[in-house]
């Protein structure tokens, strides 16, 4: 059987490696089997650039690359803490980069794909910000920086979104749906899939009339979420980390 698999907000740090693990597991033992596999965004806890070669990244490029050699198309899409992963990056680990809203063709169905952080527009301070570091000068006057420098910018930038996360409303956190309505409407779309919220769930409503569907990718905190798509049907399922004995 012909299927897709789509991925997003596994959040990967040397840190979490009950994370990476169960990530490791998904790529040698399911996702050969896969026409394709999408990342949409922050695959990543933060990125600050393709030069930060340690051996985590290495590793991480390495395990997707394998996947990639067997012949699984793999694609990426930026989230916003991995918006700075390049053609460096990707190429070591089998990636080919797509813009950050784009619809594919899925078994017959035309599908809009992105992170989803475009669509929370009631958070306006994060997408003030969000405007410049996806701009052309911000991304490229910060990768000018030492690599140190750009590790303390982005340690107190997610002290900082903490911080503003405790403030900001469950409502103002989540997409805005006439956002959803509309963007679905210019690219002629029926379904959407993204992830960036952390709300796995399968959601109806209508587009121009007719029935709509969008699909949220869950995040890989406590577990792994994976979507598979096939001509018929559309499958998220959760998967628990592996525990090592006490
Ligand atoms: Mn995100």
């Amino acid at each position: 059987m012909s299927f897709t698999y789509f991925i997003a907000d596994l959040h990967l740090s040397p840190e979490r490696e009950d994370i990476s693990q169960c990530l490791f597991q998904f790529l040698r033992h399911n996702a050969r089997q896969a026409d394709a596999l999408y990342v949409l965004g922050d695959l990543f806890e933060a990125w600050i650039g393709d030069d930060n070669q340690t051996p985590f990244n290495q590793k991480v490029a390495s395990e997707f690359k394998h996947v990639a050699d067997s012949g699984v198309k793999i694609y990426f899409i930026h989230g916003n803490r991995d918006f700075l992963i390049r053609e460096r990056f990707a190429k070591q680990a089998g990636f080919t980069l797509l813009p950050e809203q784009v619809v594919v063709n899925l078994y017959g169905t035309p599908t809009l794909i992105s992170h989803g952080d475009e669509l929370c527009t009631r958070d306006v301070a994060y997408q003030k910000f969000r405007r410049k570091a996806r701009g052309w000068w911000w991304p490229r006057l910060v990768l000018c920086l030492p690599l140190s420098t750009r590790q303390r910018i982005a340690d107190n930038g997610r002290a900082a979104s903490k911080e503003n996360q405790k403030q900001l409303t469950t409502e103002i956190m989540d997409v805005t749906q006439q956002e959803v309505i509309n963007t679905m409407a210019r690219f002629n779309v029926q379904r959407l899939i993204h992830g960036h919220t952390h709300r796995p769930d399968i959601h109806d409503f209508e587009v121009n009339g007719l029935p709509a569907q969008r699909i949220v990718l869950g995040d890989w905190y406590d577990q792994g979420s994976i979507l598979k798509v096939s001509k018929d049907k559309l499958l998220l399922t959760e998967h628990p980390f592996f525990k090592s004995a006490q």
